[in-house]
């Protein structure tokens, strides 16, 4: 990939012949998203989808953890690290719109804009996978998880829903998908792959091995059947509404994020946030 060198988000790697792999390089602030993380991811899993050496991609994470979720504290605007994708515009308006916008384009926008890249995606998790973390992972094809990793979403206690990519019920049914976000406890792996959302569990030292193992198998079919396959298996979910379901879930979103708003004196965030922050992360 041309581009490869100049991330400083992620690392892009060829670890076998056709498989791309993508780390999220952000070790120290425990892979927190940040907006030009996510236009890095983007770019990257684009130039991939435009690359004739690849077949099959990998996401993984460096450090102890995938994922903690969006970065909070990140000051970036859109438009710094990149050309707005998703064509929302009005990111800096004020009361909800603007937020809105954002989210619509560095949240649900690139979610499902990644889920419906033609290339197989393989999600490599370990650690944990909070809210946005999750982001990372369901909108991809297949996810193998090292026997420590952990998936939550503690965002009711925004007052809101659930993260912005609301496909929970499909991931991991509703009566589970309602215990998540009830309790915003974690689903471990083995319980991921009881509940079909995980593909197979792995000792953490097999992780990447394994991961790659499958993507290189996964690489030896025809692109044409791995595009084909992809399509059918997202249309049939698409038939059962799902696009039109993350949708209303999205403005739903949205209300919460403004009611907080009127409650909290114009802040998204509740006054106890660190609280919530700090037991999300010891969970
Ligand atoms: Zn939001």
């Amino acid at each position: 990939m041309s581009d490869a060198n100049v991330f400083t988000e992620i690392r892009c790697e060829n670890p076998a012949e056709h498989v791309l792999r993508i780390m999220l390089s952000r070790e120290k602030q425990r892979n927190a998203q940040s907006k030009k993380m996510l236009y890095e991811i983007d770019r990257a899993l684009n130039a991939a989808m435009h690359d004739e050496e690849v077949k099959v991609v990998i996401v993984g994470a460096d450090g102890p953890h995938f994922s903690s979720g969006h970065d909070l504290r990140d000051s970036g605007k859109i438009g710094e690290f990149g050309d707005p994708v998703m064509g929302v515009g009005g990111y800096e308006r004020g009361g909800q719109e603007g937020h809105m916008a954002q989210e619509q384009e560095i949240y649900l926008g690139f979610c499902w804009r990644w889920r419906n890249m033609p290339k197989p995606i393989i999600a490599q998790v370990h650690g944990k996978a909070i809210a946005g973390g999750l982001m990372l992972i369901w909108p991809f094809d297949l996810i193998i998880a090292s026997e420590d990793a952990q998936f939550s979403d503690p965002v009711l206690a925004f007052g809101v829903n659930g993260h912005e990519y609301f496909v929970h019920a499909w991931e991991v049914g509703p009566r589970k998908a309602k215990e998540m976000l009830f309790t915003g406890d974690a689903i471990s792996a083995q319980e991921g792959k009881e509940l079909g959302m995980v593909n197979h569990v792995v000792p953490r030292d097999q992780l990447t091995e394994f991961t790659l193992e499958m993507a290189k198998k996964v690489a030896r079919q025809p692109s044409m059947g791995l595009k084909l396959a992809k399509m059918a298996v997202n249309q049939s979910l698409d038939a059962q509404g799902m696009y039109n379901a993350i949708q209303s879930a999205f403005g739903l979103h949205h209300l919460g994020h403004a009611n907080a708003r009127l409650m909290n004196q114009g802040r998204a965030a509740p006054p106890d946030i660190d609280r919530i922050r700090r037991e999300a992360k010891e969970q």
